[in-house]
């Protein structure tokens, strides 16, 4: 505290990232990166846009992110004019609350749930319902039926990993004409269906995605919003009224060369896909409650130990996890799926701590 902040930052109850350890081998399975790197032409768009010398770089990159969006675009049959670019899907989100979900009635979220939504709710004086999951983690549609102020969650949903069919999510999305679904997508790669194919025939649905996770870009920050172009001229009001330039040249070219290799996208995302099967049969193998996962990670609990000091003493052996001192989930541990080695080291490190 200080007598300079301003009223705002003095309210202000920040989102904590997960830990970015300075360690030269950490078992990082806290932050649903990708074990896998980019697709190789994202590295070599990197190095042709820098061209030897970098000349490009004296240059401002496009503020509208064009070839990306148009490239973007095509990859999931909309127009340009759909599409939203910015410096990761958390800034993508934060547009989106400042831009289309603060209005007199609340904002409807779960309880369990991406845990920046309330740190945006605070920040931009949002007012929120926030809907208790059911037991089984699962979304009870039927609490996002009617006027709200928006709606919000993840599909599938974190840190849970519980997904949603898309007819249940068009049944939300067509009860609520009056206000904005944000569907925040950020692991739909791994097992969910996107809802983007509802966005030409709702306006009021908006679908977020990000480079992050599926796509291995985390370290450059490239997140989407897509929806009808109203929606996204919103988006673009508040990006104008913020930062003209939320990506650099080096992050356009390398999501844009991402989308460009689908055959690499697919392959990764299959591996993930059977490296968490894999997991989760090797979890409950050594009686952990997993839930069933659509998404980079899995959720799960053990009867007989407690979440925070499996977390300790797995982070003394530079194994790193998520735990949420959160009601209701402070029993869980998050595990994003690693490589098939990176899981058995932590795979085996924990059959030793529970013996
Ligand atoms: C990781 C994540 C994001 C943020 O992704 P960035 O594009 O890296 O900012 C947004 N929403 C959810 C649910 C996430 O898990």
């Amino acid at each position: 505290m200080s007598r300079y902040w301003s009223d705002v930052v003095q309210q202000l109850v920040p989102y904590v990232p997960g830990e970015q350890p300075a360690l030269a081998h950490p078992v990082k399975l806290n932050t649903n990166e990708n074990p896998y790197p980019p697709s190789p032409r994202v590295v070599e768009a990197i190095a042709r846009e820098l061209g030897g010398t970098g000349n490009s770089l004296r240059r401002y990159p496009d503020p509208l992110s064009r070839r990306l969006r148009e490239t973007v675009a095509a990859h999931h049959g909309l127009q340009p004019e759909q599409v939203f670019a910015g410096n990761g899907s958390d800034e993508v989100l934060a547009h989106v609350f400042h831009a289309l979900l603060k209005h007199d009635k609340p904002l409807r979220f779960p309880d369990i749930s991406y845990s920046f939504y309330p740190t945006y709710a605070r920040l931009y004086g949002v007012q929120c319902q926030v809907i208790p999951l059911a037991e089984d983690f699962s979304i009870n549609v039927d609490d996002y039926l009617g006027d709200a102020g928006g709606v919000l969650f993840p599909n599938p949903n974190a840190p849970t990993g519980h997904a949603l069919p898309l007819a249940e999510i068009e049944r939300i999305v067509a009860a609520n004409p009056s206000s904005v679904v944000v569907i925040d997508e950020a692991y739909v790669d791994f097992g969910a269906q996107s809802a983007i194919t509802l966005v030409d025939r709702y306006p009021n649905l908006l679908v977020v995605h990000t480079t992050s996770k599926s796509r291995s870009l985390a370290g450059m920050r490239v997140g989407f919003a897509f929806g009808h172009a109203t929606l996204i001229e919103a988006l673009n009001r508040v990006k104008d009224s913020f930062n003209s330039y939320p990506l650099d040249r080096l992050a356009q070219v390398a999501a844009q060369a991402a989308y460009e290799d689908d055959a690499y996208f697919r392959t990764t995302c299959a591996r993930v896909i059977a490296s968490r099967n894999r997991l989760t049969q090797a979890l409950q193998a050594l009686g952990f409650e997993v839930v069933p996962s659509a998404a980079n990670f899995v959720f799960a609990r053990h009867p007989a130990h407690d979440a925070a000091t499996l977390a300790a003493r797995l982070k003394a052996q530079e194994i790193f996890v998520r735990h949420f001192k959160l009601p209701r989930i402070d029993q869980h541990l998050r595990i994003t799926v690693g490589s098939d080695d990176e899981c058995d080291v932590f795979i085996k490190a924990l059959r030793d701590l529970l013996a």
